[in-house]
């Protein structure tokens, strides 16, 4: 059986979240683990992270990740920097109390734009910097809890997987990991919307990063044309990717075993929804 989850919220209590994704038939959760828009830390307390780790197994939700906050950028050596580095160190630090896997982190942007090759290799100390500000997290918190990069769509650091390769080679921690999602790798330019070039892709991807460096999946159709550079998510289905790309993810050999989660607008736009959830489930050949 697939592993198919989605973003859902944590209004009320982390343990709210919960029975959200099982009222909507998921059994793998992303959550935020606190207001992403402010740089707030989380608290929480004993009996907090009790009544979660049990809720957890009765409801069988496993895996479980956090989403980093929107305002992180590692890629700055300010203040913003700096609250980045103590955002996430919170945060990973809760991650293991609380047996989530890890954080779902957008790295942040340069000043610069980076998405040519030139410019990346230009820029290569600011990746090195970056690299660093990785590893003062990994050095800070807990071993059981991973850090796990997300490509980006638009014009951020990790549009390019190259970007994310460098950084992983200079990081070189088992702990930091990768989340992939469709939406970002379509408006990137990276085409897997038929079985070869999906071959072609995980190829390309293995050679360059490797496939054991995945651990999610995040599924998400788009509403911009491919290579666009613009990364608006859609319902599954409903957007510029298709039925047929998401049936093909899901049942290659490479990629059916990675935890699935969706971060769709709703049907009804309040959200990853148990439509988009039935869904994938139709496209799974298990
Ligand atoms: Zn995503």
């Amino acid at each position: 059986m697939n592993k198919l989850g989605a973003h859902q919220s944590i209004e009320g209590g982390y343990t709210k979240a919960l029975d959200r994704i099982k009222k909507i038939g998921g059994n793998c959760l992303q959550i935020f683990s606190t207001s992403p828009r402010g740089w707030n830390f989380s608290k929480i307390d004993t009996v907090q992270i009790i009544q979660f780790i049990e809720a957890k197994g009765i409801h069988k939700i496993d895996p479980i990740y956090f989403h980093a906050s929107y305002l992180i950028n590692l890629a700055k050596r300010d203040k913003i920097g700096s609250l980045s580095k103590l955002s996430l160190i919170s945060e990973l630090t809760v991650a293991s109390k609380l047996n989530i896997k890890g954080s779902i982190v957008h790295l942040g942007s340069f000043k610069q734009k980076t998405d040519n090759q030139t410019l990346f290799e230009e820029n290569k100390s600011q990746y090195d910097d970056l690299s660093l500000n990785v590893k003062e997290i990994l050095d800070k918190t807990p071993d059981n809890t991973l850090f796990i990069i997300e490509n980006a769509g638009n014009r951020k650091v990790g549009k390019d997987l190259t970007e994310i390769a460098y950084i992983i080679k200079r990081i070189s921690n088992k702990r930091v990991k990768v989340c992939l999602d469709t939406c970002h790798l379509h408006s990137a330019g990276y085409d897997i919307t038929s079985p070869q070039k999906l071959d072609n892709f995980l190829l390309s991807f293995d050679r360059l990063i490797g496939l054991k460096k995945i651990e999610v999946i995040h599924v998400n159709d788009s509403r911009d044309p491919f290579n666009s550079g613009r990364d608006r998510h859609e319902n599954i289905g409903s957007g510029t990717i298709g039925h047929r790309t998401f049936r093909l993810l899901l049942n290659h050999p490479k990629t059916r075993h990675f935890p699935f989660i969706i971060e769709t607008p709703g049907f009804d736009q309040k959200g990853p929804d148990k439509k988009n959830l039935d869904v994938l489930k139709s496209l799974t050949d298990n």
